[in-house]
């Protein structure tokens, strides 16, 4: 098997299907940097809404948005306990990103073209050395139509929504469990059926249903899709 050669691994699926879980879990696994591509763009949203370019109706004035792109700061740190926190501007907004009020609006923002293309363009810059596990819902299909090993991750609606409400109600936020999975149908269903890079199943992806699998099987399950990658190379 040759370990030397690095390879790009994208992960693609619906929201809370558990990407960032296993993406994150296999990068420390296997000494790959981790890009969550999700948290990109809710940054643009938090930057959007802290700048009223989001009205209560949920319209983005794209325009206004797009002409502000290239003074938006997207960064990542890394904290003292290894995790990874999304910084805009230089302050660390992981918390913030992670909203409903910004879930509510993120799906509206990334249809607009302008905010794909910078977005996208930032994530290409990443994978350039390889050596990168980057989860979104384009990454196998627009970013890196090439990448070595692609995985498609599905779960069922109803065990998707239970998994953010349980995240959420850890972090102490107010919110029901129909309006979570409200939340998970609409931004599936904004994310599939836009025009630019729709969530979409690349043809040569893995499929993983992992509505029953626990972490440590769907973690095992991967690494034995990443090892077998390599040895095909
Ligand atoms: O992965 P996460 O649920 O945090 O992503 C938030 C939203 O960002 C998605 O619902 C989707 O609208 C958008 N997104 C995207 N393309 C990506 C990653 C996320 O459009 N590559």
């Amino acid at each position: 098997m040759n370990t030397d050669k690095k390879i790009i691994i994208a992960l693609d699926g619906f929201s809370s299907s558990g990407k960032s879980t296993m993406a994150k879990a296999l990068a420390r696994r296997i000494g790959y940097r981790y890009v969550d591509t999700g948290a990109m763009y809710r940054a643009v949203t938090l930057w959007a809404m802290e700048h009223s370019l989001v009205d209560t109706g949920g319209n983005v004035n794209a325009e206004a948005l797009a002409e502000a792109l290239p003074s938006i700061e997207i960064g990542f740190t890394i904290m003292p306990d290894g995790t990874q926190h999304t910084t805009l501007g230089g302050a660390d907004v992981e918390r913030r990103i992670r909203s409903m009020e910004v879930s509510s609006n993120v799906s509206a923002v990334a249809a607009i073209p302008a905010v794909r293309h910078a977005l996208v363009a930032m994530q290409q810059a990443f994978g350039k050395e390889k050596g990168i596990v980057m989860d979104g819902r384009d990454i196998g299909t627009t970013v890196f139509p090439d990448a070595e090993l692609k995985i498609f991750l599905n779960a069922s609606a109803q065990t998707r929504a239970r998994r953010r409400w349980n995240e959420l109600r850890a972090k102490g936020e107010e919110v029901t469990f129909e309006e979570v999975l409200e939340n998970v149908e609409k931004r599936d269903n904004i994310d599939r059926t836009r025009r630019e890079s729709p969530l979409r199943r690349a043809d040569d992806a893995i499929d993983l249903d992992n509505s029953s699998m626990t972490i440590e099987e769907q973690d095992r399950w991967l690494t034995d899709r990443f090892n077998e990658t390599l040895a095909r190379l």
